[in-house]
C-alpha cells in the first residue's frame, strides 16, 4: 500500500468512526488532503455543503491542537457538542464560561486532552493566550464564516481583522479559511487580510440541489403562509419579514392559529433572542417569524422551509437567506411572496439613502431582485447566473417555473400601444415619464399632472382601456426585461431602446408570458429519501426526548437523515445499525440499543415496507453540483418525443428559420435558455444543422478553449474566451463532441466546419 492510500483509508475510517459516513461530499476529501499536506486553504462551499468536516477530521488525524475561530458563540456549545456525543474531544473558550469551568478547560488544554479548540476571535487576541496556544502545540488554525473579515461581506466584524496576528506569530501554522459567501470582492479580500499563501483554493458550484423555488403573487399573504405551514405540519421553518412590527404581527396570528411561532428581531432584549434561538434549534418554536437580525447564528440542519413576506434588498441576501433551508440535504422549500406594490415601497426607502453612489447600486440591485422574482425563466438558472455560476439542466424539475412554464401570448398589439404611447409623450411633454404614468395615460386617466401635461391630447391617450391597469404594467415591466424599453434608473423613467424602435418599426410579433396561476402540482426536489413515515415520526420523538434529557438540539444525537435510513432499514444488531449514515462508534455506543428497542417494538405491530436500495444519503440521490459533463443522458429516452414541450417550442422555431436571438425575443426567455433548449434536443439524438448554431470560428475557438480545461468546470472555458462566447454556445459546443464521440452526431469537422477548410 503507497503512503496516499494508506494515508485516504487512515481518513476514512475515521470518517466513519467518529461521523458516520462512508464517503466524502464533493469537493471534501481534496480540502482535506491540501490540509493535510500543511497548505494553506480556502474553501467556498455553500451552506450545507460540510464545511465543518474540512477541519474536523485533519484535525482528528493529525498531532497537535486545532484552533477553530468562529464569530458565534452561541453556536460554539452546540458545535462542540455534536462532537463530543460523536466521541471527538473538542471544547470551546468564551466569555460564557464562567471561571471555574474556563479553568478546568485549560488544566485539559495544558494536559493535551483535546483535539480541537474553538474560540471567539476576541478571546484569542486576549493579552498572554498566544502564549498558552504556543504551549498546546497548534497545528492548524480553522477560520470559520471567513467573510466576516471583509468589510464587503455582509457580516463584517472589526475583530477578524486582527487575525493576522496570528499569522505573525505563528508562521508555521497552517490556515483554512472557510466561508459560504459567494461575491468575487469578499473572496479576494479574505486571502488579503489573513494573509493566505499558496493556498490551495476550492470553490464549489452554489447550487442547492434539495431547495425548491416558487414565488407567488403575493395576494392574501397570511393564508398563503398558513396554508404552505398547515401542509408542513411536523415541520420547522423560517418566515423573513421586513419589519420588527410585521415579525410580531404574524407570529401572534399564526400563534392564534395553533402554530408553535415566535418572533425575531434585534428589537428584543438579547435574553430574549437567545431564549426563541434556542428554543427553535430545539423544535419547540416551528416557525420563527424574523428580520434578517436571524442569520447566521441558524445552523439548524433540518429547516424545511423559508418564506419570504417581504422582498430581500437584493438576490445575495435571498440566496442567503433561503440558503438556510435543508442544510442536511434532504428536501426543503423556499417560497417568495412578490407584490409590485413592496418594490415601490422599497424604492420610496431608497430615497431616505442620501449617497447617490450607494443609493445606485441598491437600486440595481432591488431591480434585479425584482426581475428575478417576474422572471419566466428556471429561478434555479437565474439564481445561480447572478453569481456566474451556470445550472447545466434548463429544466431544474424542482422550481415554479420548470414545473408549469408561463403561459405566452401574443402581446405585438399591445406592445406596440405602449412603445408608441411612450414615443408620443416624449414629443408632447419633452421628456420621459415612468411605467406607471405612461398606463395611465394608456388607460385615459385624467390625473393631475397628465392634464397639466397636456398629456390628453395625444393619439394614444385611452388607447388601452378594457385592459386592468396592473396587466399593463406587467407589458411594460416584460417589455424591459427583454429589453425593448430602457429604464433611466435614477428617476425610473422609461424611453425605448433601439431594439423597440425596430420592432415599432417593423411591426415584428412579441410575445409574453401571463402570470403564473398559484401552483396546484407538489414539487419534488432532490434529496428525498422514503422511509417509514410512522416509524420515522416515533424515532424523532425518541430524539427528542433524549436530547432533553442532555440539554441538546435534537440533531445533535442523530439527523433526520439518519433517522430516516433508521425508519428504512429497521437495523436489529450493531453491525447493521453501523451501516445507517451518521452512525460512528460512539453513537452506536451511546444509542444503538435504544434505537434499535424501540424499532423493535415498532414492528410488533406494524408490519415492515420494503425498500430498494440500501441506506442513503441524499446527496447521492440529489443531481451533483457538477457544471457540465452531466452523465446521466444516457439513461434517456431519445427522439422527438423524449423533449418537453417548451425544448419542442424552441426547437420548431429554429426548424421554421429563426435564428437564436429570435426565439429568445419571440418566446421572452434567455438566448442561453435556447441554447440549452438545443442541446437538449442534440443529447435526444434528433440531428439539427450545427452552422447555424455555431459559425466554424465559434467552432475554433471553443474547441480550443475547451482543450486547456479539464471540461468539467465552463466557467473557465467561457472566461478564456474574453466574453466572446456565452456558456449556452460553450456547452453546447461540448455537447455536440460528446455526442460525436458516442458516434450519435457527425464529428463538428465532418461538417465542413473544420477549421482549416475556413
Ligand atoms: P456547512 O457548514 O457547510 O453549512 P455543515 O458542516 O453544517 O455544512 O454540514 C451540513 C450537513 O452535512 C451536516 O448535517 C453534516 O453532518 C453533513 N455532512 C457533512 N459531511 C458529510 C459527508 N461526508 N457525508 C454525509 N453527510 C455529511
Ligand atoms: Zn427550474
Amino acid at each position: 500500500m503507497n503512503q496516499d492510500t494508506k494515508e485516504r483509508s487512515h481518513l476514512l475510517s475515521l470518517l466513519k468512526k467518529f461521523f458516520g459516513y462512508t464517503s466524502f461530499r464533493p469537493h471534501q476529501e481534496s480540502i482535506i488532503q491540501d490540509a493535510m499536506s500543511g497548505r494553506d486553504v480556502f474553501a467556498l462551499l455553500p451552506t450545507g455543503g460540510g464545511k465543518s468536516l474540512c477541519y474536523q477530521l485533519p484535525a482528528l488525524a493529525r498531532p497537535g491542537l486545532t484552533v477553530v475561530v468562529s464569530p458565534l458563540i452561541a453556536l460554539m456549545k452546540d458545535q462542540v457538542d455534536a462532537l463530543q456525543s460523536a466521541g471527538a474531544p473538542a471544547t470551546f473558550l468564551n466569555s460564557s464560561l464562567d471561571p471555574k469551568e474556563s479553568g478546568a478547560r485549560y488544566h485539559g488544554l495544558h494536559l493535551g486532552e483535546f483535539k480541537l479548540l474553538y474560540v471567539s476571535p476576541e478571546r484569542l487576541l486576549l493579552p498572554g493566550f498566544f502564549d498558552d496556544l504556543e504551549r498546546w502545540q497548534v497545528c492548524q488554525f480553522a477560520i470559520d464564516e471567513a467573510h466576516c473579515v471583509s468589510e464587503w461581506g455582509h457580516d463584517f466584524r472589526p475583530e477578524y481583522r486582527q487575525l493576522r496576528a496570528i499569522r505573525e506569530r505563528f508562521p508555521k501554522a497552517p490556515f483554512m479559511a472557510l466561508t459560504a459567501t459567494a461575491t468575487e470582492r469578499v473572496r479576494e479580500d479574505i486571502v488579503e487580510q489573513l494573509q493566505l499563501r499558496n493556498t490551495a483554493v476550492h470553490v464549489a458550484g452554489f447550487n442547492r440541489p434539495n431547495l425548491t423555488y416558487r414565488v407567488e403573487h403575493k395576494d392574501s399573504p397570511f393564508s398563503q403562509i398558513i396554508g404552505l405551514v398547515n401542509r408542513r405540519q411536523r415541520d420547522s421553518g423560517i418566515v423573513y419579514c421586513s419589519s420588527r412590527k410585521a415579525t410580531e404581527d404574524l407570529a401572534s396570528r399564526l400563534v392564534q392559529s395553533g402554530v408553535s411561532a415566535a418572533a425575531y428581531h434585534a428589537g428584543l432584549p438579547p435574553e430574549d433572542r437567545s431564549r426563541r434561538q434556542e428554543a427553535y434549534l430545539r423544535d419547540e418554536i416551528r416557525v420563527m417569524c424574523a428580520t434578517i437580525a436571524f442569520g447566521m447564528g441558524v445552523h439548524k440542519p433540518d429547516v424545511r422551509f423559508v418564506i419570504h413576506y417581504d422582498m430581500p434588498k437584493n438576490l445575495e441576501s435571498y440566496y442567503q437567506e433561503t440558503g438556510r433551508a435543508g442544510r442536511d440535504g434532504l428536501p426543503s422549500e423556499c417560497l417568495l411572496l412578490f407584490s409590485p406594490g413592496d418594490f415601490a415601497r422599497q424604492l420610496h426607502w431608497l430615497d431616505e439613502k442620501t449617497n447617490p453612489e450607494e443609493r445606485k447600486i441598491a437600486l440595481a440591485q432591488l431591480t434585479h431582485m425584482r426581475n428575478y422574482a417576474e422572471s419566466p425563466n428556471c429561478r434555479r438558472v437565474d439564481l445561480l447566473s447572478y453569481f456566474g455560476d451556470e445550472y447545466y439542466e434548463h429544466n431544474c424539475g424542482s422550481c415554479d417555473n420548470c414545473l408549469s412554464p408561463k403561459e405566452s401570448w401574443d402581446a405585438s398589439i399591445e406592445a406596440q400601444k405602449l412603445l408608441s404611447c411612450i414615443f408620443r409623450v416624449k414629443q408632447k411633454a419633452g421628456f420621459n415619464v415612468g411605467l406607471t404614468r405612461i398606463c395611465e395615460i394608456l388607460l385615459g386617466s385624467s390625473s393631475a399632472k397628465i392634464l397639466e401635461w397636456g398629456l390628453n391630447d395625444i393619439s394614444t391617450y385611452g388607447i388601452g382601456k378594457g385592459i386592468a391597469k396592473a396587466t399593463w404594467q406587467s407589458i411594460g415591466r416584460q417589455l424591459i426585461r427583454i429589453g425593448l424599453v430602457g429604464m433611466e434608473m435614477e428617476r425610473q423613467t422609461i424611453f425605448i431602446t433601439p431594439a423597440g424602435w425596430e420592432t415599432l418599426k417593423s411591426r415584428s410579433e412579441v410575445i409574453l408570458t401571463k402570470s403564473a396561476a398559484p401552483q396546484k402540482q407538489s414539487i419534488r426536489s432532490a434529496g428525498s429519501i422514503e422511509c417509514d413515515e410512522a416509524l420515522f415520526e416515533k424515532l424523532r420523538q425518541l430524539r427528542k426526548k433524549l436530547a432533553d434529557e442532555r440539554g441538546a438540539p435534537p440533531y445533535v444525537i442523530f439527523s433526520d437523515v439518519s433517522l430516516r435510513n433508521m425508519a428504512r432499514e429497521y437495523p436489529k444488531n450493531n453491525t447493521e445499525f453501523l451501516r445507517i449514515p451518521g452512525v460512528g462508534d460512539k453513537k452506536l455506543e451511546e444509542y444503538g440499543d435504544t434505537f434499535m428497542h424501540s424499532i423493535a417494538d415498532y414492528l410488533q405491530t406494524a408490519p415492515k415496507v420494503n425498500f430498494t436500495g440500501g441506506p442513503t444519503d441524499p446527496y447521492a440521490s440529489s443531481s451533483s453540483n457538477n457544471l457540465g459533463g452531466n452523465k446521466s443522458h444516457s439513461e434517456e429516452r431519445v427522439g422527438r418525443a423524449a423533449l418537453s414541450s417548451t425544448v419542442l417550442q424552441s426547437l420548431e422555431m429554429f426548424e421554421a428559420g429563426q435564428n437564436i436571438t429570435q426565439i429568445a425575443q419571440n418566446r421572452s426567455l434567455s438566448a442561453e435558455t435556447i441554447y440549452g433548449h438545443l442541446e437538449k434536443v442534440i443529447r435526444a439524438e434528433v440531428p439539427m444543422e450545427l452552422s447555424r448554431i455555431l459559425s466554424p470560428l465559434a467552432c475554433q475557438e471553443i474547441a480550443e478553449a475547451v482543450k486547456n480545461f479539464d471540461g468539467t468546470q465552463m466557467k473557465p472555458v467561457v472566461e478564456s474566451l474574453g466574453g466572446r462566447y456565452g456558456y449556452g454556445q460553450c456547452r453546447f459546443y461540448v455537447a455536440w463532441t460528446e455526442m460525436a464521440a458516442d458516434g450519435k452526431l457527425p464529428p463538428p469537422d465532418s461538417l465542413g466546419l473544420n477549421p482549416s477548410q475556413d
